[in-house]
């Protein structure tokens, strides 16, 4: 299954970490907003109808080419957790010999 984790490995740090969502677009319709969200990494595109009484969201989205990986019937589907385990893993190869230092926290 790892084989196929890596397949479009483009959008291996939006299958691992979600996507990093910038809004494009926001209109009224009556009692609903529609809510349109870009991700900055691999171009999928969210839209939420946003109840302005309850909140509640019809939420639908339109995912970058190949983004989707398709599954036959009897093929096991990975979970979130194998996504980021992979690319981690490519992400350690390409940093092999290079430290990669965090920023440092502010102290409260
Ligand atoms: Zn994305």
């Amino acid at each position: 299954m790892a084989k196929r984790l890596l397949e479009h490995e483009e959008y291996g740090e939006c299958r691992s970490l979600n996507h990093s969502w910038k809004r494009i677009g926001l209109e009224r319709y009556g009692p609903e907003v529609l809510l349109v969200l870009r991700c900055r990494a691999c171009s999928t595109e969210r839209e939420d109808m946003v109840s302005l009484a309850t909140g509640d969201v019809e939420r639908r989205y339109r995912y970058a080419k190949d983004y989707v990986l398709k599954f036959a019937p009897n093929e096991a589907r990975p979970y979130r957790s194998d996504f980021r385990r992979e690319w981690i893993r490519t992400v350690l190869e390409e940093a092999s010999g290079h430290v990669i230092r965090l920023p440092k926290r502010r102290s409260a």
